[in-house]
């Protein structure tokens, strides 16, 4: 007989909270799981997948231009119907549901559709329910957050962006990272006046600052950029909302969207009266092996505020699991952690910026190209790829690798192996290319610059 009712509990039933139960479960714990909202959680529901559907819908309209330049005749501007893509959106989305619900029950675990609260270091209350368990997991994610300025109310958030019933004709996104340039790609392709503003210099911050320069000017085709304008106040006047800057210019948009980042989602949770330690921002503060304060409670995910990333989440949820019902597994690394934004053209990355390897006070040399596609010769569209590789000069070590180009995550995602097993760039030299492709610039890169 055990005095606890279960051996893991898990609150949140997003990438990591349903990896680490899914794996637990496995293992033999006894599991159940908690989800409010939305099995799936973020990435499912309001995030990754459906923000690559609309970025797909985008897309075709460049090709309904690029198809042109290949002798198509098509109409220059074939229409576009928003409901439609918005239902076929949630059927997915609805589908993907079932199945996150199907693989949790399969795997034994206990799905409880319902708000969950820390009682004490091993209590939890769910649903009227009191459960003992021996193990909690804290994987409750984030949540959009907005400046806080007069009108903020006004904006949408990009959870309300993925319930939009009609599409504005002009919308005003304001941020500068991730979620801001993916929707302005986004809305811009389907047609809608965009115009982006952001309180810094450059966009995307942390990202190799020549990828995101080659960025911007490509953004600039497609959209208006307004740098280094921090949003003052937001007021409606009419069919619009009016967002002022700080010289005191308005700008009239439709829809204004808030891309301004996300915090942690533990109000109301109990974490502190149960003498859980949260960071300023009420991330939870975790050990290397995803332990907070209290021992027999854990933290994985966007919850703990590391990197927000969906592989990053269900890696974390997996190896907790691991550690509390199997056999330790390996630990953690944020090394290398490859990343793409999905915004017009892509941007991914794996490694060092060159900015964070000159920080890091290493000899480099940095080998670059940047070139008209070949679909794009006769498409005629004005767009063009960069890649860049960072090397180790001592070591030869390729430290990073960075693309701005169509493909760009499909790429990056097969050289994140290569860097993760530690090619040099004699590696890469060694490497045949695929040829007539941009993904074999990278292993052509002759010449430092
Ligand atoms: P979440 O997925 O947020 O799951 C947390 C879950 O906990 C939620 O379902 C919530 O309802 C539930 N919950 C919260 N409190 C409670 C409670 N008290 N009781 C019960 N349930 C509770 N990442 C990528 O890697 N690639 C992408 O392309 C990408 N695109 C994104 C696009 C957008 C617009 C956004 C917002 C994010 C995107 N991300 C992307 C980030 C990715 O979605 C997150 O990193 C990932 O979902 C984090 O997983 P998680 O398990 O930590 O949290
Ligand atoms: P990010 O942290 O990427 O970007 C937030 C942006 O908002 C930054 O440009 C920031 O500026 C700006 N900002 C923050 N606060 C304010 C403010 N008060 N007023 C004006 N601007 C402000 O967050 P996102 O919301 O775009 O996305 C959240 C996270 O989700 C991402 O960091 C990423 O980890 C994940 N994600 C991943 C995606 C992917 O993998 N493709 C796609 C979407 C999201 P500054 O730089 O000056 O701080």
């Amino acid at each position: 007989m055990t005095a606890f009712d279960l051996d893991f509990f898990v609150i949140g039933g997003g990438s990591g909270g349903v990896r680490a139960a899914r794996t637990a479960a496995a293992l033999g714990a006894r599991t159940a799981l908690a989800e409010e909202r939305y099995l799936g959680g973020t990435c499912v529901n309001v995030g990754c997948v459906p923000k690559k559907l609309f970025s797909y819908a985008a897309h075709y309209a460049r090709d309904f231009q690029d198809a042109r330049g290949y002798g198509w005749q098509t109409d220059a501007n074939p229409g576009f119907d928003w409901p439609t893509l918005m239902q076929r959106k949630n059927a997915e989305i609805g589908r993907l549901n079932g199945i996150y619900g199907n693989l949790l029950r399969n795997a034994g675990v206990r799905v409880i559709e319902a708000r969950a609260r820390v009682v004490d270091a091993h209590t939890v209350e769910v649903g009227g329910e009191v459960l003992r368990c021996r193990e909690i997991l804290i994987a409750t994610g984030g949540w959009p957050s907005a400046p806080d300025v007069p009108g903020s109310n006004l904006a949408l958030n990009s959870n309300d962006v993925f319930a939009l019933p009609r599409l504005p004709a002009s919308i005003v996104i304001v941020g500068g990272g991730y979620i801001a340039v993916e929707f302005a790609g986004i809305f811009a392709g389907l047609g809608v006046k965009t115009t982006l503003v952001h309180r810094g210099a450059t966009l995307l911050r942390g990202f190799d600052s020549e990828v995101v320069v080659h960025f911007q000017n490509e953004l600039r085709q497609y959209a208006e950029l307004r740098l280094e304008s921090q949003v003052k106040a937001l007021r409606r006047a009419g069919e619009h909302t009016l967002v002022t800057l700080p010289d005191g210019a308005e700008i009239a948009a439709e829809q204004v969207l808030f891309a301004t980042g996300r915090m942690p989602n533990t109000a109301g949770l109990g974490l502190e009266e149960a003498g859980v330690q949260l960071a300023a921002n009420g991330a939870v503060l975790v050990d290397k092996r995803f332990t907070t304060s209290v021992p027999s409670i854990h933290a994985v995910g966007d919850v703990i505020d590391r990197v927000a990333l969906t592989p990053v989440a269900l890696a974390e949820g997996q190896i907790l699991a691991h550690r509390l019902f199997g056999t330790p597994a390996r630990e953690m690394s944020y090394d290398n952690v490859p990343t793409a934004v999905f915004c017009h053209p892509e941007i991914a990355t794996v490694g060092l910026s060159e900015e964070q390897a000159r920080a890091g006070g290493r000899a480099i040399k940095v080998f670059r190209s940047r070139f008209t596609p070949l679909r794009h010769t006769l498409s005629g569209r004005a767009e063009k790829a960069f890649l860049k590789l960072v090397v180790d000069a001592e070591s030869d070590k390729v430290l990073g690798a960075h693309m701005l180009g169509e493909g760009a995550a499909e790429i990056i995602q097969g050289l994140a192996i290569a860097l993760t097993m530690g090619a040099t760039k004699a590696d890469f030299d060694r490497t045949l290319g695929i040829h007539p492709s941009t993904a074999e610039e990278f292993v052509t890169l002759r010449t430092p610059s």
